[in-house]
């Protein structure tokens, strides 16, 4: 028989001051949560505990859609979630890329067997709406725009309202990554004709990584109806997970559902229905005009225009004389602190201060400077 060595003890992990990209620090009242008794996943009290985290994400994504509910899987499941689901081969997408995640959709798109007609842009700028447009009057077979709203590998947000009116008046769906951007910058689905919107717990709604908010417009959830073949994926498939989620007590297994995940989840939903979205939009925007300032006086230079600039995702570009291992590695030994290095094309190149959730506090953003002052 094979046994492990002698050697493992509980896992006790270190305490953290989390501003990276994700995930971000989790409220004790949410930790709390995670800890509950475990119940069964079709118990009555369970489906309750289901049907109130779709309403609070209702409220999260300013949506009426009941086609709104947590897929049980990271963002990334998320986002295949929707490309599998509104997209069947030899159809075709619009995808934007202006960093990682666009990348990743176009991936997503092609095995599904669609052609991804990518719009590649310079990282660090916002989707461009004209360059939407022309791409969308030349490809009128196009069934779906896809973009990132809060590109986190940069740091820029992009118009979700104006690129979802495009795709609207070229008879496209919008598949919208708002895994940064939920709770963090003003998004309403309804008001800006969203179609498929999926995003992440780990950023700005500060509970554990693992699961992922979705809503679909009635409009997308049409385009689920004319299928002509089954989600090639049986576990991402909305018709079959949606009996699972779907209204009343009449549920039917599906899969089991990760309860404790979902504890926390409904637990940060109702701390940010406390706080009120517009609140914890200001918060996020308040927490970045002082990190902005203190990152300046220490002569750091943003890499997003501030036209463009995301609150909760600060990017800058590393000192010449900075070693950016050293610094992070030093942050992370001596102080304790998380701040993210370059993804890509930025690797090496700039950092990424994430104050995102629970993070984005005066007091982490004080105790962030401070420690950057030390080390870079
Ligand atoms: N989309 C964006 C914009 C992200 O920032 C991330 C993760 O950082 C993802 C998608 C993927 O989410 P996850 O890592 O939870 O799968």
């Amino acid at each position: 028989m094979f046994n492990p060595p002698d050697i493992f003890n509980a896992f006790i992990p270190p305490q953290i001051t989390l501003m990276g990209p994700g995930p971000s620090q989790v409220h004790p009242r949410v930790l709390n949560a995670l800890a509950r008794p475990t119940i069964g996943h079709l118990d009555p009290e369970f489906v309750r505990c289901m049907d109130e985290i779709k309403h609070l994400l209702q409220y999260a994504f300013q949506t009426k859609s009941a086609l709104t509910l947590a897929v049980s899987g990271p963002g990334t499941a998320g986002m295949e979630t929707c490309v599998a689901n509104l997209l069947e081969p030899g159809d075709t997408a619009v995808v934007c890329i202006n960093g990682v995640f666009g990348k990743r959709i176009q991936a997503m798109v092609e095995r599904c067997g669609a052609t991804a007609i990518c719009i590649e842009q310079v990282w660090g700028e916002a989707v461009n709406p004209e360059l939407v447009a022309q791409t969308l009057n030349a490809h009128p077979e196009a069934s779906v725009l896809a973009f990132v709203h809060a590109e986190t590998s940069t740091g820029a947000l992009s118009d979700a309202q104006t690129l979802a009116a495009i795709a609207r008046s070229y008879d496209c769906l919008s598949l919208v990554d708002t895994v940064t951007s939920l709770g963090g910058v003003p998004l309403f689905v309804d008001e800006w004709g969203l179609d498929a919107v999926y995003s992440g717990t780990q950023k700005c709604l500060s509970a554990p990584p693992g699961l992922s908010p979705l809503t679909f417009s009635a409009r997308a959830q049409q385009r689920l109806k004319q299928r002509k073949k089954p989600v090639q994926s049986w576990f991402l498939d909305l018709s079959l997970v949606m009996d699972y989620w779907g209204q009343g007590q009449q549920r039917s297994y599906h899969h089991t559902a990760p309860v404790n995940s979902l504890y926390a989840l409904h637990e940060a939903l109702l701390m940010l229905k406390e706080e009120g979205l517009k609140n914890a939009w200001e918060r996020h925007y308040t927490n970045h005009r002082q990190l902005r300032a203190g990152l300046e006086a220490l002569g750091l230079s943003f890499v997003v225009d501030p036209s463009c600039r995301l609150p909760q995702l600060n990017t800058v570009w590393i000192p010449r004389h900075c070693d950016d291992r050293a610094v992070r590695d030093e942050l992370l030994k001596n102080h304790a602190l998380e701040i993210g290095g370059g993804l890509g094309g930025f690797a090496g190149k700039a950092w990424r201060i994430g104050l995102m959730g629970y993070s984005s506090r005066t007091q982490v953003v004080d105790y962030c400077l401070a420690a950057l002052s030390q080390v870079a």
